[in-house]
């Protein structure tokens, strides 16, 4: 294994380096970053192929299943994007503070049994508009459908929390509005930019 010399060289418990290695090569990423630009909204991103494949979320998304959170596909963000908390300056696109609300990583559902298998499952999912996917995340969790409307332009979709022992009932997962990277608010960034 290629990594097994860079992990001989350390103790990565005490010098907090990453580990890298199967699970998180092998496992896809999905984050969820609080946006405030001209409209609040959360960005719901997924990995696929080596990008984040992108919607944005107006309501944000909900673990209770009665829920059909409408999410308008965006253009594909590159990947390194999933860690991006900050604030956009006044006067470019999205303007405004980002923190990453959440991220983990998420497979088909059910899961296929081999990456290369789960890759090819989710592409053929994405390309027909119609989404199963199981969540891992800090504040997500569980599965849910990403589901395209036909009858509009090809880029309305609906986030659908799935009835699983992950969901639940009303917004609760929303009233949680802090950063899982660094515990900041939105709050918390304007007040620094101004
Ligand atoms: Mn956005």
């Amino acid at each position: 294994m290629s990594l097994s010399k860079y992990r001989g060289k350390r103790d990565l418990r005490a010098s907090g380096e990453p580990a890298g290695g199967m699970t998180t090569r092998a496992d896809l990423r999905f984050v969820v970053q609080k946006h405030a630009a001209s409209r609040l909204h959360y960005d719901f991103r997924l990995e696929l192929d080596g990008v984040l494949k992108s919607w944005a979320v107006p309501k944000g998304p909900s673990l209770d299943p009665s829920d059909r959170r409408l999410a308008i596909q965006v253009e594909d963000h590159p990947l390194d994007y999933r860690t991006f908390e900050g604030v956009i300056p006044k006067g470019n696109y999205g303007a405004g503070e980002v923190i990453v609300w959440d991220e983990g990583t998420y497979t088909d559902d059910p899961p296929s049994p081999s990456r290369a298998r789960m890759v090819r499952n989710l592409r053929e999912q994405l390309r027909r508009g119609d989404m199963k996917i199981r969540l891992s995340g800090s504040k997500l969790h569980g599965s849910f459908a990403l589901v395209a409307i036909r009858q509009g332009d090809g880029r309305q979709w609906l986030l659908i929390k799935h009835r699983d022992p992950d969901a639940a009932r009303g917004h609760a997962v929303l009233r949680d509005t802090h950063s899982v990277l660094s515990g900041r608010t939105l709050r918390d960034l304007r007040t620094r930019a101004s």
